[in-house]
């Protein structure tokens, strides 16, 4: 059985990067973790490599429609969670791929970001079946060793501000492999719910929408051995 950490896993980060895939990802999976990161003055900024292009169950509209309402969406759910900077790569939603284009967009953001801590999906997960969800951690985790090295990318480095070796720690969510960090997020889960409600095309009926996500993360305090509610996280040994 394995030993769980709370919020201390957390204590040394100042700068958080989340890479994640789509707009909603960051506030449903770990929307209560950034809440409180960003209520201890935790500077957090958010990645999103696709557009969330094709969010919809309405075959009428288009894909830029969509992206443009997704983009808003993103940005009020920020403001909500005091998130600083939302970042989108760009890409197709449903289309991603871990390739040598995305993983220097996501290393040119730990240099500019400054970032000391990676947030990002377990790509090695078995159960995560959004192939979307799999290439955004694949490429996160593929950035990270690159990122660090002066040779890799170099013009990068020659914008304000980059830093060359600021990323520190990483730690995957979407995981049931061997988590070892539960938060308890009861807490801010208002602040939570708000933010997931910003994103109304994904979320019409509100509370309802999100009634799984609940369940989840009940689930996930039980897992972790009686918490309310809380998000789980999986700390990787990086150097
Ligand atoms: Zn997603």
């Amino acid at each position: 059985m394995s030993e769980w950490s709370g919020l201390e896993a957390f204590d040394d980060i100042e700068r958080l990067i989340i890479v994640a895939a789509h707009p909603d990802d960051l506030e449903t999976l770990c929307g209560g973790t950034v809440a409180l990161l960003v209520q201890r003055g935790v500077s957090v900024f958010s990645v999103n490599c696709t557009l969330g292009d094709i969010g919809t169950q309405d075959a009428a509209t288009t894909r830029p429609a969509v992206a443009t309402t997704r983009l808003q969406e993103a940005e009020e759910a920020a403001r909500i969670l005091g998130i600083e900077q939302v970042a989108s790569l760009g890409h197709h939603d449903g289309e991603l791929v871990a390739d040598l284009e995305l993983r220097a967009q996501i290393a040119r953001l730990y240099r500019s970001t400054q970032a000391d801590t990676l947030f990002t999906f377990d790509p090695y997960w078995a159960g995560q079946i959004h192939p979307d969800h799999r290439a955004a951690g694949q490429a996160a985790l593929d950035a990270y060793m690159p990122s660090k090295m002066p040779l890799y990318r170099p013009e990068q480095l020659r914008e304000p501000g980059a830093c060359l070796g600021c990323l520190k720690r990483v730690f995957l969510f979407s995981t049931a492999r061997e988590p070892d960090v539960a938060i308890e997020v009861a807490a801010v889960y208002d602040t939570k719910l708000a933010a997931c409600m910003a994103h109304r095309s994904q979320f019409p009926k509100g509370l309802e929408s999100l009634e799984w996500m609940q369940s989840m993360d009940e689930r996930n305090g039980e897992t972790a051995g009686g918490i309310a509610r809380a998000e789980l996280f999986k700390r990787m040994e990086v150097w």
